[in-house]
């Protein structure tokens, strides 16, 4: 059950092993293949289980590699900056392995920035909840591209008070989507967000 057995791609896979890592986490050994398979998921897993890996690992193989295609295929939403540039940072070096563009959409940045980095045409945004639905606005911005979402860090987004800023952005997104869903906590909220927001996710407890 190492990553050589799940079946990834020949770069994601050197991307990883570049990282150093030898075996899969038990979070990764158990949603890697989930969301490869399509699945909508929502993941107890806390800092340091591995949960970036696990999410994004699936993220390269479904995106494979740039398309032509303007509008980002997949958004990772992350409740603070750090975490953000944290995950941004991942797929930046595993990305170059696949030749995929990265973005960042975060509340404190410039506008202009942003809206040069989206023009940039990124298959791949990390961003905060409020600036990415004010940029959204402001650059009517089409979303019908999308086809996996993450929600990292979930009950911390909660906890900021984000709740209703989720539900817009849900909203947006195109039904056809893959959502996961990654949280150290499950509060009420919560899990009414995901029965409203995925579609018969898989809960992953460890
Ligand atoms: P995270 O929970 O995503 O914040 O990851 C915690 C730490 O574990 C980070 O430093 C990762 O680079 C590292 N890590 C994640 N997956 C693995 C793995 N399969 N093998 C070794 N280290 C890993």
């Amino acid at each position: 059950g190492g990553f050589q057995s799940m079946h990834l791609n020949y770069n994601v896979l050197k991307g990883i092993l570049k990282r150093g890592y030898k075996q899969p986490t038990p979070i990764q050994r158990k949603t890697i293949p989930l969301i490869m398979d399509g699945k909508d998921v929502v993941a107890m897993a806390r800092t340091g289980s591995g949960k970036t890996a696990a999410f994004l690992i699936p993220l390269f193989e479904k995106l494979k590699t740039r398309t032509a295609k303007t509008g980002a295929r997949a958004i990772v939403f992350s409740p603070t900056r750090e975490l953000a540039l944290q995950t941004l940072k991942f797929i930046k070096e595993i990305g170059r392995f696949v030749g995929l563009k990265a973005a960042v959409i975060l509340g404190g940045d410039s506008m202009e920035d942003q809206f040069s980095a989206i023009h940039g045409s990124p298959d791949i945004i990390v961003a905060t909840p409020g600036r990415f639905l004010h940029i959204c606005v402001e650059m009517e911005l089409k979303l019908s591209s999308v086809e996996y979402v993450v929600f990292d860090e979930a009950d911390r987004l909660f906890e900021m008070g984000l709740g209703d800023q989720l539900t817009e952005i849900i909203n947006r997104l195109p039904d056809t989507r893959q959502t996961v869903l990654f949280s150290a906590t499950l509060p009420k909220v919560l899990v009414e967000f995901a029965k409203a927001g995925l579609s018969d996710p898989i809960l992953i407890r460890l």
